[in-house]
């Protein structure tokens, strides 16, 4: 499409000129006399249609009357910016000779240079009077050239327009390919064939579902990329990503961005497609979590040994410690304590990232799930004074999930209600059924979240500034995790919250049929 910009210019000419059109053969050549458009008009004198026109030269016509005398001058006067006229004898595509009147001027561009010149001819057996015909065509002529000059200035400024955009799309290190709604790609970048050995000459305007034997030997799951380019160009709205693997002319790992593509009056045009190879991103995200599982794993046993050994000194197994001795041996338990759940933490992060986490599933009652972790929590609730409501039914339907992981979340959601509420304050939890999906919602009457910080809530390390939440202490992992499990359970959490009122977190899980 980028590469057939003259459709729009076509049009206005047709419609500009219709009347002069008619009557009047034009013929428009670039700045080397090679044909780019001709009317009606010029077929109807000449005998060649449009297609056969377009490309040649304009001494497609000549008959070999004129000496070459005749076409220097002519190609003198238009090449130092003036108007020709006269008379000349041409051939016609069978081969018969005619005499015309004709007109040839340049079209300047603003800055003066010749990038077009218009013909406009008149066949002189129309007219009695030669000179009738002359100052027809004159007045014609007059009137077609100032505006076949202005268009000639838009042309060409989409033209610049056009070979500045696919300049920049050319240099770009991802392959663009944009693909009409009939499945065709209309264009493709150098990086395109680059990524995928084709030319892209070669293959522009071919039906993408018609390289399926090149796209089955290039990806490793063609049927994938077909999906993705055929659910995207059905749905013609959404925009989306999605990760495909290359495994010829080159290993490689492919992030897929699709956007619709428009026009000023909002009419779908065709579906962009941008490969961008994430090979080295994933390679090193990979390394980093291998790097933090490997250091947490390090950390673990030394961590146990601490918080082992500071147990049996606080338990007066290995003698009497003075209350000052004692109180520096629970502030290191706490915070022996608070680094094994951090390192807990990073391990089931970067588990989750290598998806190295694999969901054991089975039927499980949400109700049972969170009466096991209120009573874990009730100690530490009812130290706090908070009034806690539990208003699960056991009647609810289950769910398919893995207990392990569905218990983490809740207690995670459950640990930051109690967190972030002060004492005195409320925690109700509540479950029920809609449209298929079971909606567990844990709501407080802490200290809330303005509407930015909620926004980056489930981004990994990030924890609220304010004094309560420091002094909460915590990693800023818990809802990362959270997300990422009930996610892979096929469901989605939520969040509602205002500063100062409280919070609540709803968790949608998708209900086993029954
Ligand atoms: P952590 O609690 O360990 O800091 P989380 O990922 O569980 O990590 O929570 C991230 C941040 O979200 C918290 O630090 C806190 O600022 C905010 N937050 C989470 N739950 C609540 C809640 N119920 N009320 C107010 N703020 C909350």
């Amino acid at each position: 499409m980028i590469n057939r910009p003259s459709a729009f210019i076509r049009e206005e000419w047709e419609k500009i000129y219709s009347l002069v059109l008619e009557i009047n053969g034009i013929m428009v050549t670039d700045s080397n006399g090679v044909i780019i458009w001709v009317n009606d008009a010029f077929t109807r004198i000449t005998g060649y249609t449009s297609e056969e026109a377009i490309g040649n030269k304009a001494s497609l016509l000549k008959s070999g009357y004129h000496d070459s005398i005749f076409y220097k001058i002519l190609w003198d006067t238009i090449t130092s910016g003036e108007v020709w006229s006269g008379v000349m004898t041409n051939r016609r595509k069978d081969g018969s000779y005619y005499k015309e009147l004709m007109s040839i001027a340049p079209l300047k561009t603003e800055e003066g240079s010749v990038t077009r010149y218009i013909a406009m001819k008149k066949d002189v057996r129309d007219f009695h009077n030669l000179g009738d015909a002359e100052r027809q065509l004159s007045t014609e002529f007059d009137r077609v050239v100032p505006l076949m000059t202005e268009l000639n200035d838009v042309n060409t400024a989409l033209e610049q327009a056009k070979s500045e955009t696919n300049a920049m799309l050319n240099a770009t290190s991802e392959a663009i390919m944009l693909l009409s709604i009939d499945d065709r790609m209309l264009w493709l970048n150098k990086a395109f064939g680059r990524f995928f050995s084709l030319i892209t000459q070669d293959v522009t305007d071919d039906f993408f579902h018609n390289l399926k034997s090149h796209w089955d030997r290039v990806f490793e799951d063609s049927s994938k990329i077909m999906h993705i380019v055929n659910s995207a160009t059905e749905s013609q709205v959404s925009e989306y990503r999605e990760a495909v693997s290359q495994i010829w002319p080159q290993k490689r790992e492919l992030e897929v961005y699709s956007a619709p593509v428009k026009d000023a009056n909002e009419k779908y045009l065709g579906q962009l497609f941008v490969f961008r190879d994430v090979t080295r991103e994933r390679a090193v995200e990979r390394m980093k979590s291998e790097f933090v599982s490997l250091v947490s794993h390090e950390f673990r046993t030394p961590l146990t040994s601490i918080c082992g050994y500071t147990e049996i000194m606080l338990e007066g197994d290995v003698g009497e410690f003075t209350d000052e001795q004692t109180e520096l041996l629970k502030t290191i338990q706490r915070n022996a304590n608070n680094l094994t759940e951090i390192i807990g933490s990073l391990l089931v992060v970067s588990r989750l990232e290598a998806g190295a986490i694999k969901l054991n599933l089975s039927v499980i009652e949400i109700h049972e799930i969170i009466d096991n972790t209120v009573e874990l929590l009730r100690p530490q609730i009812e130290a706090k004074k908070l009034k806690l409501k539990v208003s699960v039914h056991p009647d609810l339907p289950p769910v398919e999930g893995d207990s392990q992981w569905i218990n983490q979340i809740i207690l995670n959601l459950l640990s930051n209600a109690y967190k972030y509420t002060h004492s005195g304050g409320t925690i109700d939890i509540s479950a029920n059924e809609e449209d298929n999906f079971l909606f567990i919602r844990i709501t407080d009457s802490g200290i809330g979240m303005s509407t930015d910080e909620q926004e980056k809530l489930f981004t990994k390390f990030f924890r609220a500034e304010n004094p309560e939440t420091i002094k909460a202490g915590g990693t800023g992992l818990g809802l990362w995790i959270s997300r990422s499990l009930v996610e892979m359970h096929g469901g989605e959490i939520m969040v509602m919250s205002q500063p100062g009122k409280g919070s609540t977190f709803t968790i949608k899980l998708p209900i086993k049929n029954r």
